[in-house]
């Protein structure tokens, strides 16, 4: 049993080690890789360590998870579901605790990472509601012959997930598959191990069977040995979109199920008749929140036309920004030198940096960088293409609505896009026009909640539907089809 994780604030707390969860027992790997630190970002200290997992691990998940299917799958949808009620009960009961963990493990500040976990929360409690969803359809499709569809379980399924959403991304999968009838895998980040570890005692105290949920722990090569494991039947991943892709073509040769999804560069349109206010504070929570680590933050504001008003007001508000309170720190120290290299090179490139946020510091020492508004950035600079992932806002101008679209659509990703108009005409324009999956109008984080599916486009995503809502459901289950019948019929047709 893991000890609780009873932090109460910021400070510096040591944790127990990220073992492997195989079965009922948690294990090191005999895998040889070194075991390796779990920092406290804020701190920029090691807080614990990861085991380093291999195939051998994998396999030992495998056969676990093969033992314990049979009795899962066979309960009712109804009873699995259960665990999901019972779960979602006890993630309420520790709210501060697993706020705590997140916090101190990803480095988010309180607000967003008790906004982490409640979200999480959610799509437990889309969990709960899928027997209710997943009840299948039937239909006389000919003359005393009836067809009937249901959603089988796949059997043992994976999920590899990201650093910056310890707690929500592996619950945008669990829900699904586990209320499926699935066995299901967690590779967690090994920046980010810890959470996770609540998670399986979670769902333990909320009555899961040993070796329905295990944890894997690990990076690349726990990751490679899910995706060439042909008894896993399903991956998801999420992540950068150079993993993503590696990731989606491996596990494809194995004829698994494999929904992938990567990294964004996420355009803002802003045009003049925006809503100053509204706009304003909308563009900076979108790119300074959780420091930038969120594949939904601006990225690119497009001004369209004269926006001054709107650049100034949303430089005034990230020069107000306070890191250490407002502002959490990165989640790794590598993330500073790209960051930083981002920023140094739009600048000599002739870029104006209105706001800056290099060399700013918090008390703790840590992995900080403040937020950043670079101003006439272009297409050629990295800033202005590539995904920087961190608190850095860069501002290209354009003449008008048409060339604002144009613009989005020029970049590989398609993650999300916003519009900011008080413009109908305008914001339908935008909407119908953007190669983005996830669209705002006036709003800067447009994440599309349960019942809907969470998913980007084009290099923001490898394979097919979405990982939250109903098609994650789909994602984790198969269609059965039955057809039947019970008489012969008089007036035979070709069904009979
Ligand atoms: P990452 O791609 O480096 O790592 C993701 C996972 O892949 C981790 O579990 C890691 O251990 C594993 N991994 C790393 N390198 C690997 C390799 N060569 N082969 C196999 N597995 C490997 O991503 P990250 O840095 O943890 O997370 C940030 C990225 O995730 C950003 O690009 C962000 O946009 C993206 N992200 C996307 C979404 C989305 O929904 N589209 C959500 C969250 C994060």
């Amino acid at each position: 049993m893991i000890p609780n994780f009873t932090a109460t604030n910021y400070d510096f707390t040591e944790y127990t080690k990220a073992r492997n969860l195989i079965g009922n027992e948690w294990r090191d790997s005999k895998s040889g890789i070194a075991d390796l630190d779990v920092i406290n970002p804020r701190y920029g200290k090691a807080m614990s360590t990861v085991t380093m997992s291999d195939a051998d691990d994998v396999a030992a998940a495998v056969a676990a998870a093969q033992a314990a299917l049979p009795a899962w799958k066979a309960l009712p949808i109804r009873e699995r579901a259960q665990v999901m009620y019972r779960a979602k009960a006890i993630m309420e009961r520790d709210l501060e605790e697993l706020t705590w963990l997140t916090s101190h493990e990803n480095g988010k500040i309180y607000s967003e990472a008790k906004a982490e976990v409640l979200k999480g929360i959610e799509c437990v409690e889309y969990g709960c509601s899928l027997p209710n969803l997943a009840a299948g359809n039937q239909l006389e499709v000919s003359r005393g012959v009836r067809c009937e569809q249901v959603f089988a379980p796949l059997g043992v399924v994976a999920g590899v997930t990201p650093f910056n959403f310890p707690f929500m991304v592996p619950l945008w999968m669990m829900p699904q598959a586990l209320t499926g009838g699935n066995a299901f895998i967690l590779k967690p980040s090994e920046q980010v191990p810890l959470t996770t570890l609540r998670l399986a005692e979670i769902f333990k105290e909320a009555g899961l069977p040993e070796g329905i949920f295990q944890i894997v722990q690990g990076g690349r090569a726990a990751v490679e040995a899910l995706c060439d494991n042909e008894d896993i039947k399903a991956l998801a991943f999420v992540g950068s979109t150079r993993v993503a892709k590696l990731v989606y073509a491996r596990g494809s040769i194995t004829g698994k199920k494999m929904l992938c999804l990567g990294g964004a560069k996420n355009h803002l349109i802003v045009v003049p008749d925006a809503d100053l206010q509204l706009t304003a504070q909308n563009v900076m929570a979108s790119f300074t929140g959780c420091a930038g680590q969120r594949c939904m933050a601006a990225s690119v504001m497009v001004a369209v036309g004269d926006v001054q008003h709107i650049i100034d007001e949303v430089a005034r508000q990230a020069g107000e920004m306070v890191t250490g309170t407002t502002m959490g720190p990165l989640t790794n120290s590598i993330s500073i030198d790209r960051i930083t290299g981002y920023i140094d090179e739009a600048e000599k490139a002739g870029a104006k940096v209105l706001v800056d946020g290099r060399g700013d510091t918090a008390d703790e020492g840590g992995y900080w960088i403040g937020p950043t508004l670079i101003d006439n950035v272009t297409r050629e600079m990295p800033a202005g293409r590539e995904e920087i992932f961190g608190p850095v806002l860069s501002i290209i101008h354009v003449d008008t609505v048409d060339e604002a679209i144009a613009l989005e659509n020029s970049n590989p990703y398609g993650n999300a896009s916003a519009v900011y108009t008080t413009s109908g005409d305008v914001a339908r324009k935008v909407m119908n026009g953007v190669d983005a999956g996830m669209c705002g109008v006036n709003i800067g984080v447009p994440v599309p909640r349960e019942p809907f599916g969470f998913g980007g486009w084009n290099d923001s995503k490898f394979g097919n539907g979405n990982i939250t809502g109903w098609d994650g459901f789909r994602f984790w289950t198969r269609p059965r089809k039955i057809t039947s019948k019970w008489a012969i019929q008089k007036d035979a047709n070709w069904m009979s």
